[in-house]
């Protein structure tokens, strides 16, 4: 295949994962709380065209990992998927609670609330992978650089973001990029 075959294909792909995201996403006014407008994907992923269209393209986004990380909850649905497709393995960024010693964990701030992730400090060799992280929704970014500071603190090597939607107006990307110092791409399929 050709590289510009294959730049073809990719973009064909994006598209249906636009289109699936377009037909089926649904916007919730004031949810969890006033002033909030939560971006509902799950409907996406219970579609038939949308969880194999919008993994298939998350999945061009991480193909230079070596394991997919995906961020509690709606992350754990587009990491098997994608990890499924690349061939890899996938592991799970948890809230914290959830997991069995040894764990390391960050508290962090929300776009409404706070929260605490964790990962297995123990049975995953997490030293020099190349670990595409995975979520739906980017906003303030927090949860991520959360994520970030986690898979490093255990030696990963984080060389992709990638979400299905990105939010405009908030400082997500800035925040990762700047974390990311320069090696990290950050990778949406559409923006909300
Ligand atoms: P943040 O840390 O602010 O980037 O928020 C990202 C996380 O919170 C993701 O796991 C999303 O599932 C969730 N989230 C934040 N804001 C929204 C929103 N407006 N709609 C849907 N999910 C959101």
């Amino acid at each position: 295949m050709s590289a510009g075959t294959a730049t073809a294909e990719v973009r064909d792909r994006l598209e249906s994962a636009r289109a699936a995201i377009d037909a089926h996403a649904r916007l919730v006014p004031d949810f969890p709380e006033p002033g909030v407008e939560f971006k509902d994907l799950t409907p996406v992923l219970a579609a038939p065209d949308g969880l194999r269209t919008v993994t298939t393209a998350l999945a061009d986004a991480c193909a230079g990992a070596d394991l997919i990380a995906g961020i509690d909850a709606r992350g754990f649905l587009l990491g098997g998927a994608i990890a499924h497709h690349l061939g890899i393995g996938v592991v799970a960024v948890r809230k914290g609670g959830k997991l069995p010693p040894p764990v390391i964990g960050v508290d962090y701030d929300l776009e409404y609330g706070s929260a605490r992730l964790e990962v297995p400090a123990s049975g995953i060799d997490f030293a020099g992978r190349r670990v595409a992280v995975v979520d739906d929704v980017l906003a303030t970014g927090g949860t991520l650089c959360a994520t970030l500071d986690l898979l490093r603190q255990m030696g990963a090597l984080v060389s992709d973001v990638a979400v299905v939607m990105e939010l405009s107006g908030f400082p997500g990307r800035a925040r990762i990029e700047a974390a990311g110092g320069g090696d990290l791409r950050v990778h949406n399929l559409c923006q909300g």
